[in-house]
């Protein structure tokens, strides 16, 4: 017998990633046996994250009620810009930036496989950002073979269009296919500190 509330839950649940069919239907008969308060704290949740939460128009970070937590901390460098792929992202080098860097998001990366290319980035927002008087772009992607590409392209895109910044990119050392949200802060602090410029001073 086919329980239609049960199969829609499960398929909303397969979109996450990692979950397959089995265990997004094992999860959907788990939240089956939620008290009432249970189910009502994670509609709720749902609700708040879906009304409260969208990306910054200046730095594309998540905020919450439309207060960016970055753009709105006046100890954040004016002088050295982190442009990294996600969310996740920063708060990864949050755990380790004793420097108060700023941060810009890009949410995405140029990846031919996946059909995205750099017109699916929001670059403009980028380009106003270092235009606000930056001196250094560090160019922190992940160590794989989209993370490369963007490098790449941005590399080559900014040195035209801002030929007076210096722009560095992580060092190596990262694992290369890995993922920076996954890499140890003591990796991920030298991979910054030797940071490799690739121009400028
Ligand atoms: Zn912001």
């Amino acid at each position: 017998m086919s329980l239609p509330s049960i199969d829609k839950l499960s398929a909303s649940l397969r979109l996450l990633p990692g979950v397959g069919s089995k265990s997004s239907e094992r999860m959907a008969y788990e939240i089956l046996k939620f008290t009432p308060d249970q189910l009502n704290n994670l509609i709720t949740s749902l609700q708040s994250v879906r009304d409260n939460i969208s990306i910054c128009p200046h730095c594309g970070a998540y905020m919450e009620n439309n207060i960016c937590s970055y753009c709105s901390d006046s100890t954040r460098s004016k002088e050295t810009l982190l442009v990294l792929a996600s969310y996740k992202d920063a708060l990864s080098f949050e755990r380790i930036n004793n420097m108060h860097y700023s941060y810009h998001i890009l949410n995405g990366v140029i990846s031919p496989s996946k059909g995205i290319s750099a017109s699916d980035l929001k670059l403009n927002m980028l380009y106003d950002r270092i235009g606000e008087g930056y001196k250094e772009v560090i160019l922190a992607l992940n160590p794989d073979i989209d993370g490369e590409t963007t490098s790449l392209y941005l590399e080559k895109i900014l040195s035209t269009k801002f030929p007076e910044i210096k722009i560095s990119r992580l060092a190596y050392g990262l694992p290369m296919g890995g993922n920076l949200i996954y890499v140890d802060e003591l990796t991920l602090t030298r991979a910054l500190e030797n940071r490799k410029v690739v121009k400028g001073e």
